[in-house]
């Protein structure tokens, strides 16, 4: 019982700090990202095979280069309809030594058409909106992140009120950005989600080392790297206006219903604009079923990983047309989901935005006290 009132106060005391902190200092999200990756998602052209969206690639590198994440690629080659393709997925670690991984992810590539105009699709919540949520949550995760990593390797750690700091760190966020979602022809179980599929089946067959925490604690087969993963949160068709998220694993329901309490405190403090008719985000009277929408983390449920799945319900009514460019985009929506999942992810890693906040106050009072001098 203590434990559990322990973890209350804790959550109300993350609450008020997060909501009052975290989107001070990252108000910078706002369109930025997904306007730097919309232009990038160059179409094809009926005389060309797809782009493999080099620069978008590349775009996401750098900003992950420059937060000093880990990089993982894993470029292959699959057969599609049209011929050979190449893919890459990209996956960023913030700690890759981190045993376990809160894993949140969207895919990068944008629909193939062969014909004018349809090779001008650009995707804007198909998932450059989702990308660009993805990115923003780099950056302003990254400062929370780093303040854990050095307490612990400082021996800081905080140990209060139940709270184990070091223990804590054991979980780290985990970025995928895949490649090859879409169908070239028509969605089937070989003409889709080529980079989640790979990468899988990748996972599936890449063993934690004996040494691994995972690998000490149980019997039974060798654990892999998909056993590194509490839970997959898969992002799609989102940045639209209206964007109800249905839950569709009972395993996960606590998790829609974290989301949907971090969209209400969002709300109730003031922090975010919800736009008329969009109350309800994240209904907790309906619940859809693990096969209702294919997807990116079907072959990862498939294999026994936990899936909370952020697709907007019914899709947004641009989805697969030409009207899907940054028009389809609402800024309010935009800033919305950046900030739930900002405090959804501080509050699951139980990330310390209180002490970035007394940093931030010690910050200044010493900028104040060199002003004086
Ligand atoms: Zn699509």
């Amino acid at each position: 019982m203590e434990l559990r009132d322990g973890r209350a106060s804790r959550e109300a005391a993350y609450t008020s700090c997060i909501v009052s902190t975290v989107p001070r200092f990252h108000d910078r999200v706002d369109m930025t990202p997904s306007c730097s990756l919309a232009p990038s998602r160059s179409p094809g052209n009926a005389d060309t095979l797809p782009p493999r969206s080099t620069l978008v690639q590349q775009y996401i590198s750098f900003v992950f280069k420059g937060l000093g994440w880990h990089e993982e690629q894993t470029p292959f080659t699959d057969d599609t309809p049209i011929g050979k393709i190449d893919f890459n997925n990209l996956i960023y670690t913030f700690d890759a030594d981190a045993p376990r991984k809160l894993v949140l992810a969207a895919h990068f590539d944008s629909k193939w058409f062969p014909d004018f105009p349809g090779n001008t699709f650009i995707g804007a919540t198909d998932s450059a909106a989702p990308c660009a949520m993805l990115l923003s949550l780099a950056e302003t995760m990254t400062p929370l992140l780093r303040a854990r990593q050095e307490r612990v390797r400082s021996g800081q750690a905080i140990l209060r009120d139940g709270f184990d700091e070091e223990e804590a760190a054991e979980t780290t966020l985990q970025l995928v950005f895949f490649d090859g979602e879409e169908a070239f022809h028509d969605w089937s179980a070989t003409d889709s989600i080529y980079g989640a599929r790979h990468l899988a089946s990748l996972w599936e067959q890449t063993y934690l080392s004996p040494s691994h925490p995972l690998s000490k604690r149980r019997y039974g087969p060798t654990p892999n790297t998909l056993d590194t993963i509490d839970v997959l949160v898969l992002l799609d068709l989102l940045g639209h206006r209206a964007s109800r998220i249905i839950s569709n694993y009972r395993e996960t329901d606590w998790l829609h219903g974290e989301m949907g309490s971090a969209d209400k405190r969002l709300r109730e403090a003031g922090l975010i604009e919800v736009e008329r008719g969009q109350e309800g985000w994240f209904p907790t009277n309906m619940k859809g079923n693990a096969h209702m929408i294919g997807d990116d983390h079907v072959p990862f449920f498939d294999r026994g990983v936990s899936v909370l799945h952020l697709i907007a319900n019914p899709f947004p009514p641009v989805w697969h047309s030409l009207g899907d460019d940054a028009s389809a985009l609402s800024l309010p929506a935009l800033k919305r989901w950046c900030r739930i999942l900002r405090v959804f992810v501080a509050e699951y890693l139980d990330l310390a935005p209180e002490d970035m906040k007394r940093r931030d106050n010690d910050a200044s009072s010493r900028r104040d006290g060199r002003d004086e001098l």
